[in-house]
């Protein structure tokens, strides 16, 4: 464990380039990017089969999302009436579903279940066979991050389905031009929590943004500010020690004010790096930085703890 100091805020941001409040979601590369992430992460990692599969499960979600059929939006005076109150157009907890999320995780199943591991299959085979109503009470934790440990292998299949839904309702124009919530912590297109932040490489090198753990949209928010509480003065950094020195690429922000921490992933050190997968190669920090006593502030769905 190394504490490092925090970074300057604005030092190496481009000069008179304004990061936009929220960045959408790219359709055509989010999953397929995120895939070959987790395929590179898999390469000699001691979870590598688990990263490989998530690869896998990633692509199926490229697919889905390249031949999403058109499902409801908001209305404009929806989407009036969230912009007038701060709120998020498409949240979470309370959107009224489109059932196509179910048939998203009926092929995931489908396409995964021949290559999966064995201890998976039993999972997969029991989720399809789930009548409609037991899955949509199930996509109402995952949504409100009510992860039940005796659900753990299930969840995450539910999420990846649910991502695929959401991220195809943030990127269509209707969502366009979102502004930022009073609340900075939570995504402004859903008010979902973010899986981790990122600090972006290319035109706004340096910026700090939060990225959504359901819909994959990115909202600005300074360095060197818990995303939790908003504290500034308290917030340090943990990294973890390897053989070729400090893992420099994914960095846990702790927060000496609320307790809790959140990873940043950079960008900015390999354009490549991803919040979600990066996230999931590296949960020796948060073993780490969970027995220094933080609480993790944002969930990555696609993996739920489970009983011990
Ligand atoms: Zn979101
Ligand atoms: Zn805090």
């Amino acid at each position: 464990m190394n504490i490092t100091p925090p970074s300057s805020p604005a030092s190496t941001l481009n000069p008179g380039l304004e990061p936009p409040a929220v960045i959408a979601p790219q359709l055509a590369s989010l999953f397929a990017d995120r895939a070959a992430r987790f395929e590179r992460l898999a390469a000699g990692h001691a979870a590598g089969d688990w990263l490989s599969f998530l690869a896998r499960l990633t692509q199926v979600q490229h697919e889905l999302l390249q031949r999403h059929p058109v499902v409801p939006l908001p209305d404009a005076a929806a989407l009036e009436q969230a912009r007038r109150h701060a709120m998020p157009p498409l949240p979470a907890n309370g959107w009224a579903r489109d059932a196509v999320w179910q048939r998203h995780l009926a092929i995931l199943v489908d396409r995964l279940l021949p290559a999966a591991p064995p201890v998976l299959q039993s999972t997969l085979t029991t989720l399809a066979a789930l009548p409609p109503a037991e899955l949509e009470r199930l996509a109402d934790a995952v949504l409100r991050t009510e992860y039940d440990p005796a659900q753990a292998a299930r969840l995450p299949f539910i999420a990846a389905a649910l991502q695929v839904y959401w991220t195809w309702m943030a990127v269509q124009p209707a969502l366009a031009d979102l502004a930022r919530l009073d609340v900075p912590g939570v995504c402004p297109c859903c008010g979902s929590l973010p899986v981790a932040s990122v600090i972006q490489s290319g035109q706004y090198a340096g910026a700090r943004y939060l990225h959504c753990s359901l819909c994959n949209t990115e909202w600005n928010l300074v360095r060197v500010n818990c995303s939790a509480c908003g504290e500034t003065d308290k917030v340090s950094y943990r990294v973890l020690e390897g053989e070729a020195g400090q893992h420099e690429l994914v960095r846990a922000e702790v927060c000496d004010d609320c307790h809790s921490y959140l990873k940043i992933v950079h960008r900015d050190k390999d354009a490549a790096a991803d919040p979600v997968a990066d996230d999931l190669a590296t949960l020796a920090l948060d073993i780490l930085v969970d027995e220094a006593g933080y609480v993790r502030s944002g969930p990555n769905p696609l993996f739920v703890p489970g009983e011990a």
